[in-house]
């Protein structure tokens, strides 16, 4: 399950959900302020994340198998 970083237009506390990727989309609700009025990041996979936190869950292994 892919892991979406989200940012609320009220608070601006930003914040990760789990979520199917049928999912993604939907509103999701601020558990700071508990607004609806939230927007998808889509800037997670090319930005922040070290390789160690990301673990071998890619596609980086392919070649070694
Ligand atoms: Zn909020």
């Amino acid at each position: 399950m892919p892991l979406y970083e989200y940012r609320c237009l009220i608070c601006d506390e930003t914040f990760e959900l789990l979520r199917r990727v049928e999912e993604a989309d939907e509103e999701a609700v601020c558990p700071r302020c508990g607004s609806e009025q939230t927007e998808r990041q889509l800037s997670l996979f090319s930005s922040s994340g070290s390789p160690s936190a990301r673990g071998c869950s890619t596609g980086f292994r392919r070649g070694f198998t």
